[in-house]
């Protein structure tokens, strides 16, 4: 079942929907979790969580094998933690982990077309999810959007459509499109958001069922955030663990209107002005689900912080010469150890994970550009 998140309307989810009559953002409510006992005897792939994400029939799945990526130790700034390395995702980002379980329902209703828009990994990701399943996509990308990203959304088949401007002129655009077709937006599906908690589920597996102290993740959409705190409070509510991680959300200095929310106490996220940044994965002005990710923050005894660019492109090569190639909007996170670590809020013996959202060879363009180095 769907409740609106304004005006407690409800609907029934066997029918295409994706926002209330009165405009506003849908939440679903699972009635199942999978059976830990069970685990062992299932696939190494997120679909082993299966009863917890609101698809009727397995035989409806679309799947690329996402998920179940490694969890490895290292050390930030002195810090020891844990790097989560969705990078490593089959389309580059952790947006398969939304991807699989919107497009497997979109599937399970029959759907043929549909729209989306992104910053570019969302695209991908859902073009290759689309073309597996048999359904048209059409996905609209900011102008500027990193080449890589586009060419992989135009090769997995999605019909791409360049928009100029910002990110905002392209959410327009896909909305005027929503009118005659299916939105099947990653910042709005409900099913998109419940394919995220399977990163809370395997966390939580891969660490023998302890909550880490932390999480650190970046925060444009909110996607992440909202799936690790609905993910968790399962996992509490079902006795699979005893607690849940603070949550630590990292925003771009140049965007970042969770933070502006967050230090002046507000339950919504008003719009902020956005400046250029690197980390295009998170340079959202308003994410749709403000007044649930405020929530989770305070629920999970979180906190909101920024990183600038410099520190982004200062964070960069430290991660890669440990083997670890990500694009600028995924060193937003490991970025922002140095500051929680300085200023006290982590603390040595902290349990820390560090959420890897997207592959570095994605940006190669961004990143070759920017240190102008390799002529
Ligand atoms: C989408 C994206 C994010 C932000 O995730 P949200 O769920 O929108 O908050 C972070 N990093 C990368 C690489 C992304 O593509
Ligand atoms: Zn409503």
């Amino acid at each position: 079942m769907f409740t609106c998140s304004a005006c407690q309307a409800t609907y029934a989810s066997t029918t295409p929907r994706w926002r209330c009559e009165c405009g506003h953002y849908l939440r679903h409510t699972t009635t199942g979790i999978f059976p830990k006992t069970d685990l062992n005897r299932r696939r190494p792939s997120l679909w082993r969580y299966f009863e917890a994400f609101g698809i009727s029939n397995p035989d409806n799945i679309v799947s690329l094998g996402e998920g179940y990526t490694p969890l490895i130790p290292d050390q930030l700034f002195g810090q020891d933690v844990s790097l989560k390395m969705d990078q490593l995702s089959p389309t580059g980002s952790f947006k398969d982990r939304g991807s699989t379980v919107m497009l497997s329902k979109l599937k399970e209703w029959g759907l043929q077309r549909l729209v989306e828009d992104s910053s570019g990994n969302a695209g991908a990701s859902v073009a290759a999810y689309a073309s597996r399943a048999g359904i048209k996509a059409d996905v609209y990308i900011p102008a500027f959007t990193s080449a890589g990203k586009a060419a992989q959304i135009a090769l997995y088949g999605a019909n791409l459509i360049k928009v100029p401007g910002t990110r905002e002129d392209t959410a327009q655009a896909a909305l005027a499109a929503a009118e005659t077709e299916f939105y099947a937006s990653h910042n709005w599906s409900p099913y998109f958001l419940n394919g995220l908690k399977s990163l809370a589920y395997e966390l939580a597996e891969q660490l023998n069922w302890e909550t880490p102290d932390w999480i650190v993740a970046p925060l444009g959409g909110g996607s992440l955030i909202l799936g690790l705190y609905a993910g968790w409070r399962e996992l509490v509510e079902a006795g699979y663990v005893a607690k849940l991680p603070r949550l630590a959300a990292v925003q771009a200095a140049n965007c970042a209107p969770v933070y502006q929310a967050w230090l002046q106490g507000l339950d919504e996220v008003p719009a902020v002005q956005k400046q250029a940044t690197a980390a295009e994965g998170i340079a959202i002005a308003q994410p749709v689900k403000g007044k649930d990710i405020m929530q989770a923050l305070r629920a999970t005894a979180g906190i909101v912080c920024t990183v600038t660019d410099e520190e982004i492109w200062d964070t960069l090569p430290q991660l890669s010469r440990r083997g670890v190639y990500v694009e600028p909007t995924a060193a937003a996170a490991p970025a922002a150890i140095r500051q929680l670590t300085a200023n006290g809020t982590i603390v040595p013996g902290d349990k820390v994970v560090v959420e890897l959202t997207g592959v570095g060879l994605k940006a190669t363009d961004k990143i070759v550009e920017h240190y102008d180095c390799f002529s």
